[in-house]
Formats: C-alpha cells, sequence, structure tokens
C-alpha cells in the first residue's frame, strides 16, 4: 500500500502542489451515521487509492483499530485525491471528520485549514442537529459549502416513496439546508451560499451503492445541448433519470444495482466535480478568509504573503492537529498559508516562541506517512522536530516571530465531565502522569491536572465518550488506567454585585479600588464564538447604573468563561494590565464553593494607586490584590452554573411516549415533538448531570430504533432549590470539607 502511495504522490500530488488553480482545500462533515466515510471510500478509489471493489466497506479513513471496531470515526484523517475534469487534473486536499459531538473539536480545527466542505446528509433522516452545528462551524470559518444527499436509496427501497415524493423529499432537504446557511451566514461574506442542483453545487446519490448524480452528469446523460436550462427542462430530465434509478432498484441484485448505476453515475464525481467547480482554490480563498482567520496586519510583507497564498513568501503555517507517533514523536499537521516548507529548515511557534528544525516533512495519505523534502504554500503538511506543540498554534520563520497568530479557534463545545484516573498499578503514578500530559497536547479538548487538595488525577474532556476513547488510546500507547465516576463541571458565580473593595499589595506600592458584578445572562453561549461583548457590557451598565461601558474599557479573561476586567478608572493599566489578567485570572481558576472554576464575573476597576514606576508593578504584588476574592465573593452570595445539552431524538411514532417519559423522569424540557420526514423528532434540553447513561437507556428502550444526536449549550443556573445540597455533595465527593460556609 505504501508503495502505492509513494508513487501516486510523486506522480501526481507534487507535480500539482505548485499550481494553486488546480488545489482543492475541502473537508467532510455531517451527523453521525449520515455516510461520510464511506462517501471518501469511493472518493479514495476514484484516485486508484483502493480498489473500487472494497469502497463502501473498508472504511479507509477510519483506519483506527478503535473505530474499526466501534464504527464511528473519532479523529481527522487527511487524504490527498487526483480527479480529472475536462482532461485538467485537480489535487484535492481532502479531510474526513468525526460526526459525534464529543469529538467535535476536530471538525473546528479540520475546517480552518480548509476552503470548502462537502455536506454530507442523510436523505431519510435529513438535517439532524449535528448537521446544524458543522455547518455553522463552516460558515463561522468563512468555508463554502456544497451539499451531498446520501442515503438516496433508503428514500427508494426503504420509505418506497414514487417519484414525485422523492422529489419533493430532496427539493424539502435543499430549502432546509438553504435556511442553515442563510442563519449562519457571518457578516463580510458577499457571496450567495445558498446551494442548488442547478447550481450545480447539490449532488444525491448512495454512497453504499457507489452512484450519484450533478447536473453536469445529468445534463451530459440526457445529451442537453446549450447553455441555458430551464425549470421545466431540469424537471423533466430529473424525471427521466429517476425513472432510470427506479428501474434499477427494482432489481435485487446489488452487484447489478451497483454496476448499472455507478458506472454511468461514479459517486465520485458527482462530489469531485461539486467541488472542483464550486469550491475555491486557496489563493482565491485566502484573499477573503486571511482577512477573518489573522488579525495582524495585511499590509506588511507576511501579510500580503498569506493574503495571496505566496509560494516564495515567508512560512505561515496553521496546525491544526497533532498526533503522537511512537517512533517520530510528536507530528504536527498544519495548512500552509504562505511560503514552502523545506525538510531541515529552521522555524518558530510563536506561543513558546520554540525554534526548532524540521526533522521529517511528509504528506499524509490516511495513516500512510510520504517523506518529501518541499511543500509550497495552499496544502497540507506534517512535520516533526517540535519539543512540544498543540493544536491551534502558529508556526512562521523565525525572523517573523513577533507577529500576531492565526485567530484562536472556536470550539462549539467544551470539557464538561470530569474523572478520576488512576494507574493501574500505582507502582506507575509518573509515568502515567507523563504519559498522560504527553498525550493531552494532541487533544486539545482534554484537560489534566491534579486536584492539589486531595491529590486526585483528573481527566476532563467532552463526554463520557471522548473519555472511554481517550483510557483505550492510553492503554494502546501502554498507561492502563481505571477510571471513576464522571463529575459534571459547574461554575461558580456571583449573584449579585459587590460593595467597592479597596485592596492592597503587601508593601503597600500598589492599591486597588475594584467591585465585583455578575455576568448572569439567561445562558452562557456554548461557543466564544457568540460572545457579544457590546451586548454583555450594555447589559451590565443598565442593570447596575454604571458609566456606559465600551468593549475598549474590558478585556476578557478567558472568552468562554466570560470573566472580564472593565478599566473604568483614569489610570493606563496597559503596562501591568497582562500580569493583573494573569492574577485575576489565578484567583478565578478555583471558587469557594467547591472548588469549580469560577465564569461570568466582571471586576470593574474604579480606582488604580502605583507608588512606583507602572512597569514595575509585579504579578506577586497583583496577586496579593486578590487574596480575600474569595471571602468577597462569599459575601455578596454565590451560586453554580451547569452545562446543558440539546437532545435530537429520532424514533418511530410508537416509541414517542416512551422516549417523553424517559426525558421527564431526568428532568429535561421537552422543547417539541413534530414529525420529520418518516419519524418523529423530539427536542429536548437536559442538565448534563442527567445525560449519564442517556443514549444506553433510549437504545434499550426503543429496541435500538432511535437515532440521536446532542449538541452543548452552554451553561445555565442550577435550580435555587437544589443549589445547596448539590455545593455539599460536590464538596464530599471532592473529600472537602462540608460545612464551610456557601
Ligand atoms: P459516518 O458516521 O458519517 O462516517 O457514516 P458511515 O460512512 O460510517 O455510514 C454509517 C452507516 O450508513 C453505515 O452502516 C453505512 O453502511 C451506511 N450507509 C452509508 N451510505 C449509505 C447509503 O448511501 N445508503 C445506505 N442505505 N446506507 C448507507
Amino acid at each position: 500500500m505504501s508503495q502505492l502511495f509513494k508513487r501516486f504522490v510523486k506522480e501526481k500530488v507534487l507535480p500539482l502542489m505548485k499550481q494553486h488553480n488546480r488545489i482543492r482545500n475541502c473537508t467532510i462533515i455531517a451527523h453521525i451515521d449520515h455516510g461520510k466515510t464511506t462517501l471518501s471510500d469511493s472518493l479514495l478509489a476514484a484516485s486508484g487509492l483502493i480498489s473500487r471493489k472494497l469502497a463502501a466497506e473498508l472504511r479507509y479513513l477510519d483506519y483506527d483499530h478503535i473505530e474499526q471496531t466501534r464504527g464511528i470515526t473519532i479523529k481527522a484523517a487527511s487524504v490527498c485525491l487526483s480527479y480529472s475534469i475536462g482532461g485538467t487534473e485537480y489535487l484535492i486536499n481532502l479531510i474526513d471528520t468525526p460526526g459525534h459531538i464529543d469529538f467535535s473539536g476536530y471538525v473546528s480545527r479540520s475546517l480552518r485549514v480548509s476552503d470548502g466542505a462537502i455536506v454530507v446528509v442523510d436523505a431519510v433522516e435529513g438535517i439532524m442537529v449535528q448537521t446544524e452545528t458543522v455547518t455553522r462551524q463552516a460558515l463561522t470559518e468563512y468555508v463554502k459549502p456544497v451539499l451531498f444527499i446520501n442515503k438516496v436509496d433508503r428514500l427508494v427501497k426503504e420509505k418506497k416513496l414514487d417519484k414525485k415524493s422523492l422529489l419533493l423529499a430532496l427539493n424539502n432537504l435543499i430549502q432546509d439546508f438553504n435556511n442553515l446557511i442563510e442563519k449562519y451566514k457571518p457578516a463580510g461574506y458577499n457571496e450567495d451560499l445558498t446551494v442548488s442542483f442547478k447550481k450545480g453545487n447539490v449532488a444525491f446519490g448512495s454512497a453504499k451503492h457507489k452512484w450519484g448524480v450533478n447536473v453536469y452528469s445529468l445534463l451530459e446523460w440526457v445529451g442537453h445541448q446549450g447553455d441555458s436550462l430551464n425549470a421545466k427542462q431540469l424537471l423533466e430530465y430529473l424525471s427521466k433519470f429517476l425513472d432510470y434509478v427506479y428501474s434499477v432498484y427494482s432489481h435485487d441484485d446489488v452487484d447489478y444495482i451497483e454496476k448499472e448505476l455507478s458506472e454511468k453515475f461514479p459517486v465520485e464525481r458527482s462530489v469531485l466535480e461539486m467541488v472542483i467547480k464550486h469550491i475555491p482554490d486557496p489563493a482565491t480563498a485566502q484573499k477573503l478568509r486571511i482577512k477573518h482567520l489573522w488579525p495582524g496586519d495585511t499590509t506588511t510583507s507576511i501579510g500580503q504573503a498569506m493574503l495571496n497564498c505566496n509560494i516564495a513568501g515567508p512560512i505561515s503555517l496553521f496546525i491544526y492537529d497533532v498526533q503522537l507517533d511512537p517512533h517520530a514523536g510528536l507530528i504536527a499537521f498544519g495548512r500552509l498559508f504562505s511560503g514552502s516548507v523545506k525538510y531541515k529548515q529552521e522555524l518558530v511557534i510563536l506561543g513558546s516562541q520554540e525554534i526548532f528544525k524540521i526533522q521529517n516533512l511528509y504528506i499524509f495519505m490516511g495513516k500512510s506517512k510520504i517523506p518529501v523534502r518541499e511543500i509550497p504554500a495552499g496544502n497540507m503538511v506534517a512535520i516533526t522536530g517540535m519539543k512540544k506543540i498543540v493544536p491551534g498554534e502558529t508556526v512562521v520563520s523565525p525572523q517573523y516571530h513577533d507577529i500576531k497568530p492565526f485567530e484562536e479557534l472556536r470550539y462549539v463545545s467544551e470539557p464538561v465531565v470530569t474523572y478520576v484516573v488512576e494507574p493501574v498499578s500505582l507502582r506507575d503514578l509518573e509515568r502515567t502522569k507523563e504519559a498522560i500530559m504527553l498525550y493531552t497536547l494532541t487533544d486539545p479538548n482534554l484537560r489534566f491536572y491534579e486536584d492539589k487538595e486531595t491529590g486526585e488525577m483528573l481527566l476532563s474532556g467532552m463526554g463520557e465518550l471522548h473519555i472511554e476513547i481517550t483510557v483505550e488510546k492510553l492503554k494502546r500507547l501502554g498507561v492502563e488506567l481505571e477510571i471513576g465516576r464522571p463529575r459534571v463541571n459547574y461554575h461558580e458565580t456571583i449573584i449579585g454585585p459587590s460593595d467597592v473593595i479597596t485592596a492592597a499589595s503587601s508593601d503597600g506600592t500598589l492599591s486597588l479600588s475594584y467591585q465585583l458584578f455578575p455576568i448572569l445572562l439567561e445562558n452562557t453561549p456554548a461557543s466564544s464564538s457568540m460572545i457579544d461583548s457590546e451586548l454583555i457590557l450594555s447589559e451590565l451598565s443598565k442593570k447596575f447604573k454604571l458609566p456606559l461601558l465600551h468593549s475598549e474599557h474590558v478585556v476578557f479573561l478567558d472568552s468562554r468563561r466570560m470573566n472580564c476586567i472593565i478599566n473604568v478608572s483614569q489610570v493606563d493599566i496597559s503596562a501591568f494590565q497582562k500580569d493583573l489578567v494573569a492574577a485575576f485570572k489565578n484567583a478565578l481558576n478555583t471558587g469557594p464553593l467547591a472548588y469549580e472554576a469560577c465564569s461570568n464575573i466582571a471586576m470593574v476597576l474604579h480606582n488604580v494607586d502605583v507608588g512606583t514606576a507602572p512597569q514595575n508593578i509585579s504579578l506577586l504584588q497583583l496577586s496579593d490584590i486578590f487574596l480575600k476574592l474569595h471571602q468577597v465573593m462569599l459575601s455578596v452570595g454565590m451560586t453554580l452554573l451547569e452545562p446543558w445539552q440539546r437532545l435530537e431524538i429520532t424514533v418511530p411514532e410508537r416509541f414517542v411516549g416512551k422516549v417523553v417519559d424517559i426525558i421527564n423522569k431526568r428532568r429535561g424540557k421537552v422543547i417539541e415533538i413534530s414529525q420529520s420526514k418518516y419519524l418523529y423528532k423530539i427536542v429536548s434540553e437536559l442538565p448534563l448531570r442527567n445525560t449519564f447513561g442517556f443514549s444506553a437507556e433510549i437504545r434499550s428502550e426503543t429496541r435500538g430504533y432511535s437515532t440521536w444526536g446532542a449538541e452543548f449549550i452552554g451553561y445555565k443556573k442550577v435550580p435555587d432549590k437544589e443549589f445547596k445540597q448539590l455545593v455539599i455533595t460536590l464538596r464530599r465527593e471532592k473529600g472537602l470539607p462540608e460545612d464551610l460556609p456557601i
């Protein structure tokens, strides 16, 4: 296999890499089980990389053993493909991503390095919660979507729709998808992004039976002449095409079905032709995207190189994935926005300022890494040689070490559950800690830390499955862990404003007068990209009659937890602002109720007295100021915030009552029950603490007839009547004294 890939890279990939107009970078995204991995197989087969016969069964990009045994995608996998249209060959850098919410971090990261997204939707299930989430993620990253409607065979064979109903179902689905696009299209995207079959950015078919049709293949098949195509003609052609599809499906022989349909309408053509004709090449895409993804000055030489995807310019590389290889060590995967990286070249990581030399330069073909000497801008690269690197880092040529990094990635979820973990054998404690720490470099959605009070090792992740898979992966690296029961990550916050507090450093050189205010929104947004700081400030100003606040007064400590410092004093704090943020952040890392992280707290600085030059103020002096912060918080009254999920469960009618009972029993809210196409869709919201074991319960109660998706919707206040008991329970679980003040 590796020899084949090597030859493919040498003969097909490398010659195309410098020709931007012949490159497309795209990601496949979808709700879980809608068919991404099956479709990717056919795309690989089209490049001759796997056998056509095995495509749709091999699940080549799910090469991880855990994925093969569990049948789900748990990571991003990249591969280079080639495809010819009209005698011109194109290079398609493709990333397959997971559909499960626990791995949504991979989707955000893969989209950052893509210019287009192939959104796969199951024709029977329609737009599901994760379809909406991934489409929103794509648009947030200024990534252009095209739509592949999959599993159309099910509409014919299983749902037995007649031709008219089938066309109506497809049309409704396209409408639903366009509604999503209109809803989430970001400012600055002036282009019409809506999709239609006629435009050519919608295809439909069956990845399983390896066929798909788009407007180009349809027109060719019917022998349409001329450039214009009216609605009546299109309907006539589609009707003729469906007659053909129905006649093929009237046979039960799958081999016959596949052969007939996939020869005339190969699924890869339907998809790759959309990609080539509707997704911009990297140079065109970067002209729009760089302004939104990089906050630096685009008139500088590196800014210009990024805007123009200049292969002769300085290096700018965004790292979207990091893997731990037993032989090569840390491998960083990135998109090269400018310059050409070369084997043994020196680069710098902006976050840590680590300067390193590239030890290996690879092109990845699924799990096979092919060493190369040079890769130009507009393509994906994989490098080794760094001591430490995490996804989201910016890597540049050393002389540009002081430029701004790419914008932070916007995740749609965050680590909301925590497990106590311990090594199976206590003798392995130190080795285990080191191994987990190294592993967390590869997954920015994991947190690993030690509870200083109890000495417990804690691993936080996006959900039960995320932790389960992490434990399995660590086992493969030789680290066996036992895990305790899941614990939800709560946030501690205040419920009212404090008095004005004046606090001084122990040496008396610095004194601050500050006041704390709660940022109590109905819902703390799930995604940092959704925080509207002006709105928060105007609410605060109104509610607490503060002077009108503007965003130049505010510094967000960590946008996700919404803690911020608002400076309304007359003193310019810029000389020590960074340390002030660090000191306040540190003080809010754990709260006084149950050592949970604090969130939604605004500190308004009314007065600042500095008895020395501001640049001489140290972090230690600033930390003194916040020694009594916990007491201040308790004096104004506190509460807990907890994570909530939105669940969308699709079941046949006979199970609706049962599912609603389970939701009610778990104190969830049923938001909507609707008849979605052929099934019933129940949308509900539940506190995360009541969702453990939920999917297993639903699956067994509906005898496997349910599909479901979940979305993290943010933090909400714990009900007042449950608050005290919850604090006591948390203290008990963590071995803290139960009788501390609440
Ligand atoms: P992913 O989670 O999006 O990667 O989905 P998979 O590719 O793993 O597919 C999920 C399930 O749907 C598998 O059992 C596939 O065999 C099945 N599947 C994929 N494409 C089709 C299709 O076109 N028709 C039908 N009937 N089943 C399909």
